[in-house]
C-alpha cells in the first residue's frame, strides 16, 4: 500500500457515517481505543486534547466573567451520600462503577466513582452557605465522570469515562435559579454557534426525561449530518429537592430558615464529537479556524534552483503571522512532495493552506486555499496577517452556513403518528408534532423507529400549540410541541 492510500479516508461520510467517523478519528490522530478488556474507554491524543482545551478556555472565560469559580471534589462518592437523593440513585444506579476494596481489605462502605457530583458537592455547599449574604454560590469543576453503559464505543460520543465540566450553584429564589439555568444554556449555545460553527436548537427535556430530581432540564441540541440529534449540553434547574436532601439552607433577612434553589449544568467532550462529525468530509478532518491547532499551513513549492528564494519568502511570512498571533506551520520537509503534504494537512483539518512557489515570490502574493471547499484566493504579501484573518472569517462562515442549511432543511412538521414515523424514517432530522405530554405516546414512536422526543420548547418561549389541536400519536388534546428525532 502506498503512503497516499494509508493516509487517506476510505469510508464515505454519506453512506457509511459510523465507519467514516471512526476512520477520521483514527487517521487524523485524535484518539485510540482503550486496552483490551476495557471497551468503552479511549485514549485522547494531543490533537484532540488541544481541541478540548480550546473549548475549555472559551467556556471557562465565559464562566469566570459571570461569577463562577473553579473547585475540585473527590472522584469517589460514599454510597450513603448518593442515597440521600432518592432519584439520583434510581437514575444512575445501573451505570455506577463501585469501589469495594482498598488493597486486600474490603471497605466498610462502598464508594461510587462519580457519575455526576451533585451528591458530594451539595453537602459542602451546605456548609459554606449560612445566610442570604452567601448567595448566590457558584462552583464549577473540570473533571471526568464514569457511566458504565453497555453500548458500542463511539469516541467522544459514547464512552464509559468522559471529560466534562459540571457547574453547581445555589440561589435564594426560584427565579434566580432559573436565570442561572438560562445563562449557562446560552453560554453552551455560544460554544456551538460562536466557536464550533454549529447552529443549535434550544429547548427543555420532556418531564419524564429530566435529570433525576430536577425541576426543569434544558438542553441545546445539534443536528448531525446523518440526521441524528446530539444532546450538546444540558442545564438543570434543580428546584429545592437537592437542597432539602442535603440541608442546603440559608437564613433570610427576616431570619427564617429556607432551602436554597440549586442548579447544575454540564458540557462534555461530546462537543468534540459534534465538531468532528459536522464539518469533516471524505478527505478527513475539517476544523473551524477558531479551534484549529494550526490555522494556516504554508506549503512551499520549489525546484532545486528556486528552493532558496521560495523558502526565504515562506519563512518571512511564517514569522510575520506568528508575530500577529496566528497559529501557523511551515511544512518545509524535503522528503515529501507538495501533493503528499496537501493531502496530509487536509486530513488533519487545517482550515487554510498557503501555497508558495516561485511565481508567488516574483508577484509578491500568496495563494490561499480554503480547506472546506478548495476555493483559491490570491492574497497580497503586504498586510498578509490582516488578510489571513479575513480568510478565517470566510471559512468559519462557510462552515456555519453549511451546518445551518442542514438544520433548516431538516426540521419538518407532522400531525399524525404515521407522518412522524414516515418523515423520520425517510429523512431523519427533527419532526415537530403536537403532543399530549404522555410518555406512552413517545414510547410508541420509540418502539417503531427508535426516535424519541429530544426537546419541547421552553416555557418562556412561544408555544406553537393552538386550541383544539390534538396529539399526533393518541388524538388527546395537545399540550406542547414535541421535537422527535433519533439521537446519539
Ligand atoms: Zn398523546
Amino acid at each position: 500500500m502506498s503512503d497516499e492510500q494509508e493516509l487517506g479516508i476510505t469510508e464515505s461520510k454519506e453512506y457509511n457515517t459510523g465507519e467514516w467517523y471512526a476512520e477520521v478519528v483514527q487517521k487524523a490522530g485524535l484518539a485510540n481505543y482503550g486496552p483490551e478488556g476495557m471497551s468503552g474507554f479511549i485514549v485522547t491524543r494531543p490533537r484532540a486534547y488541544a481541541l478540548w482545551e480550546s473549548i475549555q478556555n472559551y467556556l471557562d472565560g465565559l464562566f469566570k466573567d459571570t461569577g463562577v469559580q473553579n473547585a475540585y471534589f473527590p472522584l469517589f462518592i460514599p454510597e450513603s451520600y448518593l442515597e440521600r437523593e432518592k432519584e439520583i440513585v434510581e437514575g444512575f444506579d445501573p451505570e455506577v462503577a463501585w469501589v469495594t476494596h482498598a488493597g486486600r481489605d474490603e471497605l466498610e462502605e462502598r464508594l461510587a466513582v462519580r457519575p455526576t457530583s451533585e451528591s458530594i458537592i451539595a453537602p459542602y455547599m451546605a456548609q459554606w452557605v449560612r445566610s442570604h449574604r452567601d448567595l448566590p454560590l457558584r462552583v464549577n469543576q473540570w473533571a471526568s465522570v464514569v457511566r458504565w453503559e453497555a453500548t458500542e464505543t463511539k469516541p467522544f460520543f459514547r464512552t464509559k469515562e468522559f471529560l466534562w465540566q459540571e457547574g453547581h450553584t445555589a440561589h435564594a429564589t426560584h427565579d434566580d435559579a432559573w436565570d442561572e439555568t438560562m445563562t449557562r444554556l446560552k453560554q453552551y449555545e455560544s460554544v456551538y454557534e460562536d466557536l464550533l460553527a454549529i447552529p443549535v436548537l434550544r429547548g427543555a427535556k420532556p418531564e419524564h426525561d429530566k435529570f433525576p430530581g430536577a425541576h426543569t432540564t434544558t438542553t441545546v441540541e445539534a443536528l448531525m449530518p446523518d440526521g441524528k440529534s446530539v444532546q450538546a449540553g444540558t442545564s438543570h434547574h434543580l428546584g429545592t429537592s437537592f437542597a432539602e436532601a442535603f440541608d442546603l439552607t440559608y437564613t433570610t433577612e427576616a431570619e427564617d430558615e429556607e432551602p436554597a434553589h440549586t442548579t447544575s449544568w454540564g458540557l462534555s467532550w461530546r462537543s468534540l464529537g459534534a465538531l468532528i462529525m459536522t464539518h469533516s468530509d471524505d478527505q478527513g478532518l475539517v476544523l473551524p479556524p477558531t479551534v484549529a491547532p494550526e490555522q494556516v499551513v504554508i506549503v512551499p513549492i520549489w525546484q532545486a534552483d528556486t528552493q532558496e528564494k521560495v523558502l526565504e519568502y515562506a519563512e518571512e511570512i511564517e514569522a510575520e503571522l506568528e508575530e500577529a498571533g496566528v497559529r501557523v506551520e511551515l511544512d518545509d520537509r524535503d522528503e515529501r512532495n507538495p501533493g503528499f503534504k496537501f493531502n496530509e494537512w487536509e486530513l488533519k483539518g487545517v482550515p487554510v493552506r498557503f501555497e508558495i512557489g516561485p511565481n508567488e515570490v516574483d508577484d509578491g502574493v500568496v495563494t490561499a486555499v480554503h480547506r472546506p471547499d478548495g476555493e483559491q484566493v490570491e492574497l497580497d504579501r503586504e498586510n498578509i496577517a490582516e488578510a489571513v484573518v479575513e480568510q478565517f472569517d470566510e471559512v468559519y462562515a462557510k462552515l456555519y452556513a453549511a451546518a445551518e442549511e442542514n438544520l433548516k432543511e431538516n426540521v419538518r412538521e407532522a400531525s399524525s403518528r404515521n407522518e412522524i414515523l414516515g418523515t423520520i424514517g425517510q429523512h431523519g432530522g427533527y419532526v415537530k408534532a403536537p403532543w399530549c405530554g404522555k410518555e406512552s405516546c413517545e414510547e410508541e414512536i420509540k418502539e417503531q423507529i427508535a426516535a424519541e422526543i429530544v426537546m419541547v420548547p421552553l416555557d418562556d418561549e412561544e408555544s406553537e400549540i393552538h386550541d383544539g389541536e390534538a396529539c399526533a400519536v393518541c388524538g388527546e388534546p395537545a399540550e406542547e410541541t414535541a421535537y422527535f428525532a433519533k439521537s446519539y
